[in-house]
C-alpha cells in the first residue's frame, strides 16, 4: 500500500493540514489528519493535495484537437490535459455540419470506450447565431429530435450533455427527448429570456454552458438566462473563471449565488492551451492567439440579427464582442489557452476558498457526469485521482486511478 502523508489535504470535510491518504492499487483506501500512521511514507510536506481535477468543456490542448484532425490527436489533447491535473474530461464538439458531428461522436466514442475520455459534450448544433461567439452559425440548426436522435447513436451511448439554445422551435422536445436518454441539457449560446429559461429548466435542463458568456446579460427587469440559471436551485453553472472570459466580481458572485455544490469550473480550452501565441482552428473558424487570448480571425458566416448598439455596452464590443456581446463578429473570443489547473489558481486568486474550489473542480462536475461514487474527491473507496500542487497551485505531480503520470 502506497502512502502520502505530510501535506495539505482537501477532503470533502475540509482541509487537513497535515493529512495523509492511504491507496490500495487505483483506489483510496484511508484518508486521516496529522503525522503518517506508518513509515515509509511519500513526503509531501509544503505541497497540496487536490482530488484530480472534472473538466466538462474542453476542446483541445497541446497544439491538438477534438474538433478536427485524427484520433491521434485527440489522445493528444486528452493527455495534454491529463498531465496537468485533468483525470476525467469529456470532449467538446462545437457546430459543424450534421455528417461531421455524427463522423467525429463515432470516433470520439471509441475513444470513451478505452477510457481515454469520459465521454462527449455537444456544443451545438442546436445554438442561436445572435449568441453564437467563435461558433459556425453556417451549421447551427433548429432543435429536431431526429438529428439529435443520430448524435446520440454516433456517440453510443457517451454523449453526456449537450447545450442548446431554448427559444429556438422544437427546443422542449429535444430537451425531453435527451433527458429521457439521460443526457444532461446544458443551456448555452441563447438569446432566451429569463421565463424562456425557465421554461427550459422546468423541461429538464440542468446545467449552464459557461455562465455569463455567450447569452443574454443579466439586466434587473429582463435577467435574461443568466439571471434564471443562476435563481433555480436544481441547475448546475459553469464558469471559465480564467481572468479573460469573466471579471473576478462575476466569479465571486456565481460562487456565492449557486455554492460550490452548483458551481463547476471549466476551462473551455481549445487547441492552443500550453502554446505560444500564432494562428490555430476550432472546429471550421480559424483563431488567433494573442497574449494567450483566442479570437477569431474572421466571422466564419453570414450574420444574425443584427448588432442593437442601444443594447450593447461598450465592454461587450470591445473586450468581448463574441460571447459576451450581443451578436458576434470578427474578434469573438473563441475558447480559452488555460488548463483547468490555470483557471483553479485564477478562481483562488479571486478570493474562492480551497475546499470550494476543489468541490467545483472536482466533485461537483463529477456529480454532473454520474461520477460521483468513482470519482471527485479525496475520500475511501473513491478512484486515487489526484493533483499534488506547490503553494501557488501550480500541478507538480498528477495520479490517476493509482499510477502517477509523467510531468509535464
Ligand atoms: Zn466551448
Amino acid at each position: 500500500m502506497l502512502l502520502l502523508a505530510g501535506g495539505r489535504v482537501v477532503t470533502p470535510g475540509g482541509v487537513l493540514s497535515p493529512g495523509w491518504i492511504r491507496l490500495a492499487g487505483p483506489v483510496i483506501d484511508a484518508v486521516g489528519s496529522g503525522d503518517a500512521p506508518e513509515p515509509s511514507a511519500v513526503d509531501l510536506r509544503g505541497q497540496w493535495v487536490l482530488p484530480g481535477f472534472v473538466d466538462l468543456h474542453v476542446h483541445g490542448g497541446g497544439g491538438a484537437s477534438f474538433t478536427e484532425g485524427t484520433q491521434d490527436d485527440a489522445r493528444k489533447a486528452a493527455a495534454f490535459h491529463r498531465a496537468r491535473g485533468s483525470t476525467s474530461l469529456l470532449a467538446s464538439l462545437v457546430t459543424a455540419p450534421l455528417a461531421e458531428l455524427q463522423a467525429r461522436a463515432a470516433m470520439l466514442a471509441d475513444l470513451a470506450d478505452e477510457g481515454v475520455i469520459d465521454g462527449l459534450h455537444l456544443e451545438g448544433p442546436f445554438l442561436a447565431p445572435a449568441r453564437r461567439g467563435a461558433q459556425d452559425p453556417r451549421y447551427m440548426l433548429a432543435p429536431d429530435v431526429a438529428a439529435f436522435e443520430r448524435l446520440h447513436a454516433a456517440a453510443r451511448g457517451h454523449l453526456r450533455i449537450i447545450t442548446l439554445a431554448p427559444e429556438l422551435p422544437g427546443a422542449a422536445k429535444v430537451i425531453k427527448a435527451a433527458t429521457r436518454a439521460g443526457v444532461t441539457v446544458a443551456v448555452g449560446h441563447t438569446d432566451a429570456t429569463a421565463d424562456v429559461t425557465l421554461a427550459a429548466v422546468d423541461a429538464g435542463a440542468t446545467h449552464a454552458t459557461h455562465l455569463f458568456n455567450g447569452m443574454r446579460p443579466w439586466h434587473h427587469r429582463e435577467p435574461g438566462a443568466a439571471g434564471a440559471l443562476l435563481d433555480r436551485d436544481e441547475v448546475t453553472c459553469e464558469v471559465i473563471a480564467d481572468g479573460v472570459h469573466l471579471h473576478d466580481i462575476a466569479i465571486r458572485l456565481a460562487a456565492r449565488v449557486k455554492g460550490p455544490g452548483r458551481l463547476v469550473l471549466v476551462s473551455d480550452a481549445m487547441a492552443a492551451a500550453g502554446m505560444p501565441d500564432g494562428r490555430y482552428q476550432l472546429g471550421s473558424a480559424r483563431v488567433t492567439v494573442a497574449g494567450g487570448v483566442a479570437r477569431l480571425l474572421e466571422d466564419p458566416g453570414p450574420a444574425g440579427p443584427p448588432d442593437d448598439p442601444s443594447q450593447a455596452t461598450p465592454a461587450d464590443r470591445a473586450d468581448d464582442p463574441g460571447q459576451a456581446g450581443t451578436g458576434a463578429a470578427a474578434g469573438a473570443i473563441a475558447g480559452s489557452t488555460a488548463t483547468l489547473a490555470d483557471v483553479i489558481r485564477h478562481a483562488i486568486a479571486a478570493g474562492l476558498p480551497v475546499p470550494d474550489v476543489a468541490a467545483a473542480a472536482s466533485t461537483t462536475p463529477a456529480r454532473v457526469l454520474g461520477l460521483a461514487d468513482r470519482t471527485g474527491a479525496l475520500s475511501p473507496g473513491l478512484a486515487a485521482d489526484l493533483v499534488v500542487c506547490d503553494d501557488d497551485f501550480r500541478p507538480r505531480a498528477v495520479m490517476r486511478q493509482g499510477r502517477w503520470l509523467a510531468a509535464p
